[in-house]
This record gives C-alpha cells, sequence and structure tokens, in this order.
C-alpha cells in the first residue's frame, strides 16, 4: 500500500498527481534517474512540457530512456547544463517546479547539488513561476554541504513576501538519520 507520508519522495508524487493538470508547463529542475520527470510526463498530457535539467551525462541518459520507453519523449526538452542556467532556455510561464536536490541515487556522491548554483537556479524559477503555480524543493542535510544549502534556501524563502508567496516547511520530527525536508511554494499573487 502506498502511503502519503512515507517520506519526501511519497509526498512530492501525490502534489505531482493531484496538482499537475493536461497542457501546462513544468519544470524538474535535477532529472536524475528520471523517475519524477516521467510522472510529469504523463501528467501534463500531449499538450503540455516538461523541461528537466541535470548536469551528469549518465543522468541526462537515463531519463531520455524512460520517457523514450514510455512513448513520452515528444513531450520532454532534456538539458544538461546547470539550472542555475534555466534563464537561457525558458521564457515561458512555468505552473510546476520541482527540485530534488542532493546526489544520484546509486551515482557518484561527490556530485551534489550546491547552494550557490541552487540559490540562483531558485530565485529564476520564483520569477518564472506563474500566478498559483508550486514549487518544492527536497533538501537533504544529511551530506557534506547539504545543511549550508537547506539554511540558504530557508533564508531565502522565509523572506519571501506573504502577500506574493505561500511557504511550507515539512519537517519529520520523529524520522532518525536526518531526514529530507521538503518545502512547497505557491505564488499567490
Ligand atoms: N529526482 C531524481 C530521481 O527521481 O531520480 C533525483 C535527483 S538527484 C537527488 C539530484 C540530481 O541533481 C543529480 O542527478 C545531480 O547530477 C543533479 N545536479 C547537481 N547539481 C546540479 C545543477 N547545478 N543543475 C542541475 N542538476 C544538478
Amino acid at each position: 500500500q502506498y502511503k502519503i507520508l512515507n517520506n519526501t519522495v511519497s509526498i512530492t508524487k501525490s502534489y505531482i498527481k493531484s496538482y499537475i493538470k493536461q497542457g501546462q508547463v513544468v519544470l524538474d529542475a535535477t532529472v536524475g534517474n528520471g523517475k519524477d520527470t516521467v510522472l510529469m510526463a504523463n501528467m501534463v498530457g500531449d499538450s503540455g512540457k516538461v523541461y528537466g535539467f541535470d548536469i551528469q551525462e549518465i543522468a541526462i541518459e537515463k531519463t531520455r530512456e524512460l520517457l523514450k520507453e514510455n512513448n513520452l519523449i515528444e513531450r520532454a526538452i532534456l538539458i544538461k547544463d546547470s539550472h542555475e542556467n534555466l534563464n537561457k532556455y525558458i521564457s515561458l510561464k512555468l505552473d510546476f517546479i520541482i527540485y530534488n536536490l542532493g546526489y544520484l541515487p546509486n551515482g557518484d556522491k561527490s556530485i551534489v547539488t550546491k547552494s550557490t548554483s541552487t540559490i540562483k537556479s531558485l530565485k529564476s524559477s520564483l520569477n518564472l513561476l506563474n500566478y498559483n503555480g508550486l514549487l518544492l524543493i527536497n533538501s537533504y542535510i544529511g551530506h557534506v554541504g547539504g545543511l549550508e544549502e537547506n539554511i540558504q534556501i530557508e533564508n531565502l524563502l522565509k523572506d519571501l513576501n506573504q502577500k506574493e508567496f505561500n511557504v511550507l516547511k515539512h519537517t519529520f520530527i520523529n524520522q532518525k538519520n536526518n531526514p529530507p525536508i521538503l518545502y512547497i511554494v505557491e505564488k499567490s499573487s
């Protein structure tokens, strides 16, 4: 039985499924193994579009293969570049954005998202987010640099004007071993 509150990944999935509608334009800022990208491509339908970024060739290739296997490649634009440069590639407004930070599961654990590029990218994403759009951030604090990245994210988010953004922080208070924190930002006006 699939439990929504098992972890931040399952909560993210439930938001992808309940929020994304046909025809929307969405962004996976860290495609990794491509699971979220495929789910997002399913939800946007033939008239929608998914942008996906990753700095690792292996992540882009895995995601491309997974999209092809599911006949969803036509709905996706995969970009091998840092998400800090997303303004170079995207001019459309975005309805839904996810960041899954940290390292690639089963991949090179020394390649992790970094505070400076994450913050630069998040600022661009907050600008591109549509009214009523959602931005989700899975922030991992257990690896080297993760806690620092998390502090910078929280500093950015806590200063967002509450007239423009609703910001929610999900923390598991009874889990051991530094569970990730999930932030959800809604652009309200
Ligand atoms: N959501 C993915 C999945 O379902 O498999 C997991 C993503 S994984 C936690 C984080 C990914 O971020 C890694 O694949 C890593 O290569 C990528 N990454 C690290 N720095 C990045 C950057 N500056 N821009 C884009 N992707 C980056």
